[in-house]
């Protein structure tokens, strides 16, 4: 080992550690569960993780132990992320909007001894804790005034919990490389699979978060993780945010348009994050109430592609720089971000913006490539597709306590490369543009068709809210697309219109065969369009192009 520099352990406690002594003074403001804004700092934040620590020792928490959450992001999460995995515990947290039998697997899997639970979370915690046989205590994430008195015996009050335990703690110091918090993804097919993060993971991948070309943060900024504490640790917002110091407001269960829209304003955010979806409705209601930011500066939007048009509305109409990054849980979960390099500078807005659909450069830290079928390496051209792999420090090895080693894919050098499952381009620039998920591509007479392309040409019509394209059988071709869509209130556009629509706009063996109008369509736990659903559901949909 080299002996001139320094061996310190890469530990997720020395965030709120730097936090506490740089940022003291910097806010976290919670819209709390029980409905009140609740506003401290780093300081108060750090001293009450350590009384969260000292707690969690008294009540049997040993290191390695893994801690559950179900909740929300608020200032409670928070010190649970930093207790939890700061005492050497693993902090797992549960995706709330899972159906019961999966947040039972989950838990079970796990082994996790302890669940920590939002009140709104009440009536699944009192439903399931029969089946939940490795948990010993149930913590509800409350003060005493709010403790509900019919319920299941031995339900632990969180205020209560911490109020008289010391702030005198010292975080214990062990290897990096120590495992520290556990997330499963939703598995839209098959049991989910959890993915265990490390101290060491963490905090590169925190580093690499905050950098100008990814997420861009810094101490001037003030954050708003609308993307939640329970996926993909809110793609790390709260571990860089206390790396750079930024001011954290933590949105509670109040995720409409008009709660969040209030939050931007009364604490002046310049930064988000989170899915399409949610900015659908932000968006709308902004629309609706003649309403503008007069602080957002960037809106950070993932987990699955970002529409070309709320991009423009974004930028054009509200003056928001929009930053669309790519990532899953099994990459912790940043992989590349769409940010322009110097030679795009003089390029015109437009050009610009449409390198912003791409899902962009790889971050340093992730490597990637596109393969075809045999695993041979496709150019960089733009236009080639392929599966795209991906390697690096904070991607993941081995799903949690899962014998499934064939995860990674070994190439020619012997290198081992996580497959994504996502199809993408990549062109010379460097910029990978995702055009499916394999399992949702449209493959017609051997050539393939990208769902998602068509996508987006139907939501830039004005009269769509939403789109799905999925495969049909079709007894020639193979598979044809069809397209399932949600039109706006009180629209009159019908099948004819919509499919006129796609002229000129993309290749004419692309155009969809029919169109569906739905009322709404299924989306997963984590906001995403649930396109196997749609397909079971139009399994046996006859074309009205059988014949041709
Ligand atoms: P889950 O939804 O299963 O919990 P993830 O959030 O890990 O899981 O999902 C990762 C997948 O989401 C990626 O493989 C990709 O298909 C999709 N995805 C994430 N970001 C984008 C993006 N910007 N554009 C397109 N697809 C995306």
């Amino acid at each position: 080992m080299n002996p001139h520099m320094m061996d310190i352990p890469l530990l997720i406690s020395s965030l709120i550690k730097y936090a506490d002594r740089y940022h003291g003074d910097t806010e976290i403001v919670t819209r709390t569960v029980e409905g009140l804004i609740h506003r401290y700092n780093y300081s108060e934040a750090h001293s009450r993780s350590k009384k969260l620590a000292n707690a969690l020792s008294n009540i049997g928490i040993k290191h390695g132990d893994r801690v559950a959450t179900l909740a929300w992001n608020t200032h409670r999460h928070l010190e649970i992320y930093y207790g939890v995995s700061g005492m050497g515990a693993i902090c797992h947290t549960v995706n709330p909007r899972l159906f019961e039998d999966q947040i039972c697997y989950i838990i079970n899997h796990a082994e996790d001894v302890c669940l920590f639970f939002d009140l709104t979370f009440l009536p699944i915690v009192e439903k399931l804790s029969p089946q939940l046989k490795s948990i010993k205590k149930l913590v509800l994430m409350t003060d005493q005034q709010n403790m509900p008195t019919n319920t299941i015996n031995n339900i632990i009050c969180y205020e209560e919990l911490i109020e008289s335990e010391s702030e005198d703690f010292s975080w214990p110091m062990f290897p990096e490389n120590t495992d520290s918090s556990l997330c499963y993804t939703s598995g839209t097919t098959g049991n989910p699979k959890g993915v265990m993060y490390q101290h060491r993971t963490t905090i590169l991948h925190s580093y690499a978060a905050v950098m100008p070309d990814a997420l861009n943060l810094s101490a001037r900024d003030v954050i708003l993780p609308v993307v939640p504490m329970f996926h993909a640790n809110a793609w790390g917002l709260p571990y860089a945010a206390a790396l750079t110091g930024s001011k954290l407001v933590l949105p509670g269960s109040g995720m409409d348009g008009g709660s969040l829209y209030e939050l931007f304003e009364s604490e002046k955010v310049t930064l988000s994050a989170g899915v399409p979806t949610i900015w659908m409705g932000l968006v709308n209601h902004l629309k609706k109430e003649g309403l503008k930011f007069s602080t957002l500066k960037r809106t950070v939007i993932g987990g699955s592609a970002v529409p070309p048009a709320m991009t423009r509305t974004f930028e054009e109409n509200y003056k928001v720089e929009v930053i669309h990054a790519w990532g899953m849980t099994e990459m912790s979960p940043l992989g590349t971000v769409s940010t322009l390099r110097n030679k795009h500078l003089p390029l015109s807005k437009k050009e610009q913006l449409s390198l912003k659909d791409k899902q962009g450069r790889a971050i340093y830290g992730v490597d990637m490539k596109i393969v075809d079928d045999d695993g041979r390496e496709l150019p960089w051209d733009g236009k080639a597709f392929g599966e795209l792999l991906v390697r690096g420090p904070w991607i993941i090895n081995s799903y949690f306590k899962s014998s499934d080693f064939k995860t990674l894919k070994v190439d020619e050098n012997k290198l081992s490369w996580f497959p994504t499952g996502d199809v993408a381009t990549i062109d010379a620039d460097g910029f990978m543009q995702i055009t499916d998920r394999s399992k949702d591509v449209i493959k017609t007479g051997g050539e393939w068709i990208s769902s998602i392309d068509l996508e987006n040409i139907a939501v830039s019509h004005p009269d769509i809210t939403e789109a799905a394209v999925i495969a049909v059988h079709h007894p020639k071709w193979d598979e044809r697309p069809l397209l399932v869509a949600v039109k706006n209130e009180g629209s009159d556009i019908d099948r004819d219109k919509l499919l006129d629509f796609f002229k000129g706009k993309t290749a004419k063996w692309w155009v969809p065969d029919d169109v569906v109008f739905v009322e709404e369509l299924p989306h997963t736990a984590t906001g995403k369009l649930q396109k196997n659903k749609l397909r079971e559901q139009y399994e046996n949909y006859k074309l009205p192009t059988t014949n041709k």
